[in-house]
This record gives structure tokens, sequence and C-alpha cells, in this order.
């Protein structure tokens, strides 16, 4: 028997195997040849529970008695073509040729499909590289092209694919059961959510109970009911480390069709997007204008009114010195529904990440966020109040305006020597502190070269970060003589 190819209309695109997985449990496979080879597809057929019969006049020795459920049976002759009845399937690996075609030609006559080991031709079926990681089984052909590279192949996927992939199969399995009876329409995406989210990696990292609740979690988001009409989510989406985003957000993002991006955003967040998500940056930089106000709430309103889940996905939290407020006021004048999902502000993150505690017992009683931009005089902010001690006054924005900023708490009466930080790039991997007093911070900020973002934190509590700094950049900077330190 050798293969024909016919039988394709003409136009439709040649596919060299059909590939399926076959349900062998109970059933009959004939297994001819007694060497190595066959020995291995033996084994590999028990474990799919097929009831083997094993024809062969010598079999490598281990393995010449049947198994003690009945499952093998071992027959030690020459084939003969009585041994096809019933079989569903054929594999024959005996080291004659001509003997190995004749059985293959057998079985073609009787349809049953039939897999000559190391003879594509004479093959119906043949056997791919597997990847078995229960109940996960990847399977790897390039039609007996190349078996060398199936096996690179496979050996590149069993690299890439995470040890415990068939665990989080089954579990996601057993998942489907309970979301049967709880979700509807949405079950596809809350799969999605949780398998691209932060549960399924927890899992896949062996931390099953958080895994757990982050999975029922999701499943009491996704199960109250999806309107069809649009909808915006305004979404804070931390300083910069995509790890602080919350599961809220990752699964706003994971559900979204459209997203309106600040430039603050980091690429990493949006990694957690759908791929085929509509992304666009409306963002400002310090030099350029980027998209108006007026033309955001516009792009959020037609969006939504086209019955799209927008986010719109801002820096840190989005009602802290972010507009977020105003945004809403227009989507409400518009009627569009919205909702807020918080997010790390940067002083939130930087603090955490800098070593520095925004309230202590001993240093600051009270926090103020404030805005450094330059606004109309009118928006000074109460110089007089940020002076004072045992608060720490963190400045938003502050970076191009320092010099006013220090001059102004000096002015109102705060030490020059109160402790002053700035912290660029907060939560990324290329995070910088400077650390100084409130006099010298600005000389020690320009020596540095700091890019924005970046945050001034005014107050004793800064003292604390060279015995708290714990985060390592991933470009540590060389400490100056003047207090700074990369970190
Ligand atoms: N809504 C944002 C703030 C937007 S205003 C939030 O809650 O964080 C933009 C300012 O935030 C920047 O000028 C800078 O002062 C600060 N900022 C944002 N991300 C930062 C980061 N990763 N590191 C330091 N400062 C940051």
């Amino acid at each position: 028997m050798l293969r024909q190819r016919q039988g394709r209309r003409p136009g439709v695109p040649a596919l060299n195997y059909f590939p399926l997985f076959i349900d062998l449990r109970a059933q009959r496979v004939l297994v001819v040849g007694g060497g190595e080879v066959a020995r291995r597809k033996v084994h590999l057929l028990e474990r799919a529970g097929a009831r083997v019969t094993w024809v062969a006049p010598e079999v490598v020795p281990e393995l010449a008695r049947g198994s003690a459920d009945g499952a093998l049976t071992l027959v030690q002759r020459e084939f003969a073509p009585e041994d096809l009845s019933g079989a569903r399937l054929v594999i024959v690996a005996t080291p004659r040729r001509a003997l190995n075609r004749w059985i293959a030609s057998l079985c073609d006559a009787r349809a049953i499909p039939v897999n000559v080991v190391d003879d594509r031709e004479a093959s119906r079926v043949i056997l791919p590289a597997i990847i078995d990681r229960d109940p996960v089984l990847v399977a790897v052909s390039t039609g007996g092209a190349s078996p060398v590279l199936a096996r690179r192949l496979r050996e590149r996927l069993e690299a890439v694919l995470p040890k415990r992939i068939g665990a989080l199969a089954a579990w996601l399995g057993e998942l489907r059961g309970q979301t049967r009876r709880r979700l509807s329409g949405s079950r596809r995406s809350f799969f999605e959510s949780l398998i691209d989210g932060a549960a399924a990696r927890r899992f896949i990292d062996g931390e099953e109970r958080g895994a757990q609740r982050m999975a029922q979690r999701l499943l009491a988001c996704a199960s109250v009911a999806r309107r069809r009409t649009g909808e915006v989510t305004l979404v804070g989406a931390g300083p910069g480390d995509a790890e602080l985003l919350t599961l809220k957000a990752l699964r706003a993002l994971s559900d979204a069709d459209v997203i309106l991006y600040d430039r603050l955003v980091s690429a990493e967040v949006l990694d957690f997007a759908r791929r085929d998500a509509l992304r666009i940056c409306v963002g400002k930089t310090a030099h350029a204008a980027g998209t108006s106000q007026e033309c955001i709430n516009e792009l959020m309103i037609t969006h939504a009114r086209a019955g799209r889940r927008v986010v719109r996905l801002k820096g840190g939290d989005p009602f802290v010195f972010g507009r977020g407020g105003e945004e809403l006021e227009a989507l409400a004048r518009a009627g569009i529904d919205f909702s807020v999902v918080p997010g790390i502000s940067a002083a939130n993150g930087c603090a955490a990440y800098a070593g520095i505690p925004l309230t202590h017992r001993d240093h600051a009683h009270a926090v103020s966020f404030v805005t450094g931009h330059a606004g109309d005089d009118s928006a000074e902010p109460d110089w007089p109040s940020l002076a004072r001690p045992k608060l720490t006054a963190v400045f938003y924005m502050g970076l191009a305006r320092l010099d006013h900023i220090t001059a102004k708490l000096i002015e109102h009466g705060a030490p020059p020597e109160r402790p002053a930080a700035l912290i660029a790039q907060g939560t990324r991997a290329s995070q910088q502190v400077v650390t100084a007093t409130l006099a010298s911070i600005r000389a020690v900020a320009s020596a540095r070269r700091l890019e924005s973002p970046a945050l001034l934190v005014v107050g004793d509590v800064v003292s604390l970060h060279s015995t708290l700094s714990w985060f390592s950049a991933r470009e540590p900077v060389a400490a100056t003589p003047m207090a700074a330190t990369g970190s």
C-alpha cells in the first residue's frame, strides 16, 4: 500500500495528515515485531488503556510476559492475517520491510489504520513526537519529513511549557463544572482572564490556594451579567511595575475592546491587554501637548456609544492628579456607564520601593500630596502648612519646579537641612533614588540628570531610606559623594 494523494478540491489548501487524538480505552490494538521500538509503542498503548496483542517470535526479555490484568497479550510466533481481526489500530515494527509492507496492505484492505515504523509511505497513520503533561498532550509532526526536527521542536516546547501545565488543565477542567452553573454567556472571557492572569500564574507556581481564591473572586465578578451597551472603566495602572496592577485592573484590561492610555503607563502593563484590543495613546509629555482633554472625552464617549468596553488607563491612581474626576463628569453628562478601578499612586509605589514610609510614629503624623506643576498664582499650595514639622510632603510633577518648591518651603519656615528625596522612574527596573537636604536636593538632582517621571518627598521620613532601602534597580547607579543612592 502506498499513500495516494487525491480527492482534494482545487483551491483547498493541502493538509499532509489529519490530526486527531484517538480514545483507545478497551480497544484492541495489534503490535507486530519484537524489538525495542515495538516495546515502547506497547508501553504507550498500555498507558492509553488499549488491549494490546503483541505478536512476535521473540520479544525483548523483560516484557516476555502478559500483563496481570490481561490488557497485554503476548503471542510468540510469526504474524498471521487472522491477528488483524477486531483491531482498531495496527503498529508494525519488524526489521523485515517486505513483511511490514504486506501487513500494511492487509490492514489497508480492511480499513484498519496502520503505522509502519520508519516507513512513512507504507503508513496510513504516523505517530507524532509528544510532550506529555497529562492531561495536556502536545503532538508535533513534520509529516514525516524530519523526525529530528520534530524532536528538536518538542524539546523547545518542553522548555517553554510550564511543568505544571497539566495540573493547570486539570484544575481548569474542575472549574468548568462550577462555571456552567454560575455563568452563562461570559464563560469564555472568564477563562481568558483566568488563564492570562495572575490566577493561572499562581497555580503554575504551586500556590494552589491563592489561585483558587483569585478564581472564585473572578467568578464572582464575572457572574454579574454583562451589559451589552458600552461602558468605560477608569483604571489605575500603578506607577510602573506591572505586578502592582490590581486583579480588577487585570480583568478590565483583558476584557477591554478599546484602551485609551497615558504616556506614563508602562509597556509591561499594556501587555496584559487582549492582543486584538484597539490601543490608543492619548498621552501628554512635558514638552508636547498630546491629545486634548476634550478629544479624550470624545473618544471615550464615541467608543462606548458604539457598544465597546473602553478602558481609560492612567498612570498611578486615576483620582490622584489624573483628571479622573473630570473625565467621569464628562461621561456622566453623556449618560455613559462607568466604573473606577483604583491604582497604586506614585506616592505609595515610590515610597514603598524607596524604603521611605510616608508616615512614621517618630517622624511624620500626616502626609500631603501636592502638585508641583506651575499653575496660576492662585493655585499655589498652602506653603506654611507644608513647611510644618512632622509632615511628609509629596510633590507630583515637581521636577521642573524644584527650585521654586524648595525655596518656598524654606521661606515658610522649613529648616534647610530637612531631608528630601527625589525618586525617578519609581518601581521600575530603572528606578533612581536621590536623597539630600531641602537646600541641596536641586544641585544633587541636576548632577544626577534624573529623568521624569519623578516625585519629590520632603520630610524626616526620608532619613529612613538609608536603612530601609531594599529594591535593587537593574543597573545600580554608582553612589556620588552627595549622599545619592541608586536603588
Ligand atoms: N495619577 C498619577 C499621577 C499623575 S501626575 C498617580 O497617581 O501616580 C504625573 C506625576 O506623577 C509625574 O510627574 C510624577 O511626579 C509622578 N509619577 C508618576 N509615576 C511615577 C513614577 N513611576 N516614579 C516617580 N514619579 C511618578
